[in-house]
C-alpha cells in the first residue's frame, strides 16, 4: 500500500492496528482521530493533517534533547549502519568505544559503560549488578534496593517494583521482592508541615529509619532520580543530596542515580546529580543519549563496582548479562553527534539560561493566576503545581488540567502533565522543551498556558 501518499488510509490503520502507549484507545471508537505527527524541525512538529505544533516537551517524554531535524545525527547514523550495523555479545565496537570515551570524560569519579536500549532496562543492569554484587560478597544478603515515594524508573516489572508512583503499579502485581521505599522529598508537600533546613533533615531521618528498620547488611543500593520527572518534577530541598551521600557512606550502600530525564543537558548540567555535587557509583541513563535518533541507554558504573566483576578463581563471576541490541551501532553512532551539538552549540548553557527565563515565566503567570500553588525545576525542566486553593493547597483536578493541556494543544502548543497518582500529586504542568529553545519559544509557550488557564478555570 502507498499509504504514505495517503493520510487518511494511515490515520484509519493506525486507528485499526496500533496500540498506542499510555491511551485510552475508546475515543478513537468514536471518531476522534489518532494523533500521527509526520515531521519535525528544532522544536516544533507538524501533524499528519499538516497542524503545527510547538513542542514543549521534547517528542512528548522528554527525549529530543537537541531538536527535531538534525541531519547529521541522521548522517551519522547512516553511514555506521551502512559500514557496519551490528555485532552483539562479547565484541565492541568502534562507536561503542567512542562514545563511551567521551561519556566518561563527562563524568569524573565514572569508568564504565554497559549499554542498552532502554531506560528500563538500564535501571535492571543496575539492580541486578547490585544483586550480583551482594551474591558475591555478602552471601546474597545485601540485596535490597532502597527507592523513593514519587520516583519511576521504568515499566517492567522489576522497575516498578522500584517504582513510587502508585497508580502506575496498581493494576501489574505481584512484584518482585527486595525493593522497598523511602518517603518523597517534595516540600510543598511537607509531611510534617517543617520546611528549610528542617524539611530537609526530616526528609533525610525518613531515609535512615528506613535504612535501620531493615538493617544496613540487607540493603545494597539506593536508587533515586536526581529531580523527579514524571513524579511531580521534585526539585530536592537543599542540603538533601549531601545528606544522601553521607547516609550511603555511612552505612556501605551503593548510590544509583537515575538519569534518563535529567541526563545530557536537560539541567543545564551533563548530569543532573552534577548540579548538587553528588557522587555515584552507578548512574543509568536513556532519553537524551541519543535524543530519540536511535535507541540507546547506558548503565555507568565506577571501577570500584566493575573490578567486583573481574575474578581469575570464579569464571561465572562476570556480569552475566546480555542485551542484544546493546550491540547495535546506531545507538552510539547518534549519541557521538548529539554530545558535539550539545558542546559545539552551548547547549548546557543554553539549558541553564532559558531555564531562567522558563521559570521566571511560570512565576509571573504565578503571580497572575492564584492556581498556580508551586514552581519547581531546573534548567529547561520546569513544573507548575495546580492547586484549587492555596492554603489547602487541594489540587486541581485530572479533568481540569487535561482540559488545560487540550487547550494548549488546540493553540498549536503541546505541554506536559505529571502522571495521574497519589492524592495531591496529580496536577503539575511539566515543561522540557528541547535544550535550543529561546525566550520567543518560551514566551509563545507561557502564553499559551496563561490563555489555557484563563479559559479554563
Ligand atoms: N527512569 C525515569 C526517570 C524515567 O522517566 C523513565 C521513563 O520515562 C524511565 C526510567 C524508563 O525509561 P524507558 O521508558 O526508556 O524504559
Amino acid at each position: 500500500h502507498a499509504l504514505t501518499n495517503d493520510p487518511e488510509g494511515i490515520v484509519e490503520a493506525d486507528r485499526a492496528h496500533v496500540w498506542h502507549h499510555l491511551l485510552q484507545h475508546k475515543p478513537h471508537d468514536h471518531g476522534v482521530d489518532p494523533r500521527i505527527i509526520v515531521e519535525g524541525k528544532g522544536l516544533k512538529v507538524w501533524d499528519i493533517k499538516g497542524k503545527e505544533h510547538i513542542d514543549s516537551v521534547s517528542g512528548g517524554v522528554w527525549t529530543v534533547n537537541v531538536g527535531y531535524g538534525r541531519e547529521r545525527i541522521a548522517r551519522a547514523v547512516g553511514d555506521q549502519l551502512t559500514k557496519m550495523c551490528f555485532f552483539g555479545g562479547t565484541a565492541g565496537t568502534i562507536p561503542g568505544a567512542t562514545f563511551s570515551q567521551m561519556l566518561i570524560d563527562k563524568m569524573p569519579g565514572l569508568d564504565r559503560v554497559y549499554f542498552a536500549n532502554s531506560g528500563s532496562e538500564a535501571n535492571e543492569k543496575g539492580f541486578k549488578m547490585v544483586r550480583q554484587i551482594s551474591h558475591k560478597h555478602h552471601g546474597g544478603k545485601k540485596s535490597k534496593i532502597l527507592y523513593r515515594e514519587r520516583d519511576y524508573h521504568g515499566t517492567t516489572i522489576t522497575c516498578l517494583s522500584a517504582g513510587g508512583q502508585e497508580e502506575r503499579n496498581a493494576q501489574y502485581g505481584p512484584y518482585t521482592p527486595g525493593f522497598v521505599s523511602v518517603p518523597h522529598c517534595l516540600e510543598y508537600r511537607s509531611q510534617d508541615g517543617s520546611n528549610g533546613e528542617a524539611y530537609t533533615a526530616a526528609s533525610l531521618k525518613a531515609i535512615e529509619d528506613v535504612i535501620l528498620r531493615e538493617g544496613a547488611d540487607t540493603i545494597g543500593s539506593l536508587c533515586l532520580e536526581p529531580i523527579t520527572a514524571g513524579g511531580g518534577i521534585i526539585t530536592p530541598p537543599v542540603g538533601y543530596w549531601d545528606g544522601v551521600q553521607a547516609l550511603c557512606k555511612k552505612y556501605n550502600i551503593l548510590l544509583h542515580i537515575d538519569e534518563v530525564v535529567c541526563g545530557l543537558g536537560r539541567t543545564g548540567t551533563w548530569f543532573g546529580y552534577q548540579q548538587f555535587g553528588v557522587q555515584p557509583d552507578i548512574v543509568t541513563m536513556a532519553k537524551g543519549v541519543a535524543s530519540g535518533y536511535a535507541a540507546i541507554s547506558c548503565c555507568v558504573t565506577t571501577n570500584a563496582v566493575f573490578e567486583q566483576f573481574k575474578d581469575d578463581t570464579d569464571k561465572l563471576g562476570y556480569f552475566r548479562d546480555i542485551s542484544t541490541f546493546g550491540g547495535c551501532t546506531a545507538g552510539p553512532a547518534a549519541a557521538i553527534e548529539n554530545m558535539h551539538i550539545i558542546q559545539e552549540e552551548g547547549l548546557l548553557e543554553n539549558s541553564t539560561t532559558m531555564g531562567e527565563h522558563l521559570k521566571a515565566n511560570l512565576h509571573a503567570l504565578m503571580e497572575k493566576h492564584r492556581w498556580i500553588g508551586d514552581v519547581r525545576g531546573k534548567g529547561l525542566f520546569a513544573g507548575a503545581e495546580l492547586v484549587m486553593d492555596r492554603d489547602s493547597k487541594e489540587p486541581v483536578d485530572e479533568k481540569t488540567v487535561a482540559a488545560i493541556v487540550g487547550d494548549c494543544m488546540k493553540q498549536g502548543v503541546i505541554i506536559g502533565a505529571t502522571n495521574r497518582s497519589l492524592p495531591g500529586f496529580n496536577n503539575t504542568l511539566l515543561f522540557a522543551p528541547a535544550l535550543i529553545a529561546t525566550k520567543d519559544d518560551l514566551d509563545h509557550i507561557t502564553d499559551a498556558v496563561d490563555q489555557a488557564i484563563t479559559r479554563v478555570l
